[in-house]
């Protein structure tokens, strides 16, 4: 597809989505990922899609896409994607704040059978949790050890995105060596030990380990995975069982857990 057309394909999304029109989406986002095709019965992209704008435009109302910098590279363009608006309901588990958020990054889009399919190029961690900390999702960095003050809930393909950068499963090799799916405890006893707090728990999933996040004081968790090189863990929050890989990066639905219990 010539760039212009790729160009006027976006801004046709652009168009429609600030009109609240959101079947724009399934109109011109691919059912393909910008790197994999779901198989049959799987969550397609504008699936995904459709559940991240329903929860934003539910939560900011006001909610506006703005694209700008686009940059032709061959097969893919490139292009600068902002999202702003004023957080007046609940989102996640985290009340309406009536702060406004803005949160701009850069975008790739290839063209999938007549639409495209995009992913975001390098999502810095410090800038998400700007962005969430400014509607109050995050403690501030000086409470960042501490407990968060509500019991949020981001969905899982947002985790995904955000910690890979991408929606699509990648695949972890270590994941026959699962032993144990469920935590026989809910504290970090390292932490405790030392009189420390954390903000969130993880579970080992070779030996059943119990210990404290990478955004805790102590990173009890990561600390345990250097010394044992047990790489999989679980999260133990209430109402999420993610899984994560330290040595593939990859992040998992905690679904996969079904199959090991
Ligand atoms: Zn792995
Ligand atoms: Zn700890
Ligand atoms: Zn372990």
């Amino acid at each position: 597809m010539p760039i212009e057309e790729h160009k006027a394909l976006i801004q046709r999304f652009v168009a429609g989505f600030n009109q609240g029109d959101l079947s724009i989406i399934d109109e011109t986002i691919s059912r393909a990922f910008f790197n994999y095709r779901p198989a049959p019965g799987e969550e397609t992209a504008p699936d995904v899609l459709n559940q991240l704008a329903g929860d934003l435009v539910a939560a900011f109302p006001d909610m506006k896409i703005a694209v700008d910098d686009f940059n032709d590279r061959g097969e893919t363009l490139s292009f600068a994607l902002t999202l702003s608006g004023t957080q007046k309901n609940e989102l996640w588990g985290s009340p309406g704040s009536g702060k406004h958020a803005t949160w701009t990054s850069t975008v790739t889009s290839r063209i999938r059978n007549g639409n495209f399919a995009f992913c975001w190029e390098d999502l810095p961690l410090p800038d998400v949790m700007a962005t969430l900390r400014s509607i109050d999702m995050v403690p501030p960095p000086e409470d960042m050890d501490k407990p968060t003050k509500y019991p949020v809930s981001i969905p899982e393909f947002l985790l995904k995105l955000i910690f890979t950068g991408q929606v699509a499963d990648l695949s972890c090799g270590h994941l026959d060596l699962i032993k144990v799916t469920e935590p026989t405890t809910d504290v970090c006893n390292d932490c405790l030990a030392a009189g420390d707090i954390w903000p969130a728990l993880r579970m080992c999933l070779i030996c059943g380990y119990v210990g404290c996040c990478d955004t805790s004081k102590n990173k009890h968790m990561k600390q345990h995975y250097e010394e044992t090189g047990h790489p999989v863990f679980r999260s133990i929050r209430l109402q999420e069982s993610w899984v994560w890989c330290y040595e593939d990066d990859v992040f998992l639905s905690g679904k996969i857990l079904e199959q090991y219990k």
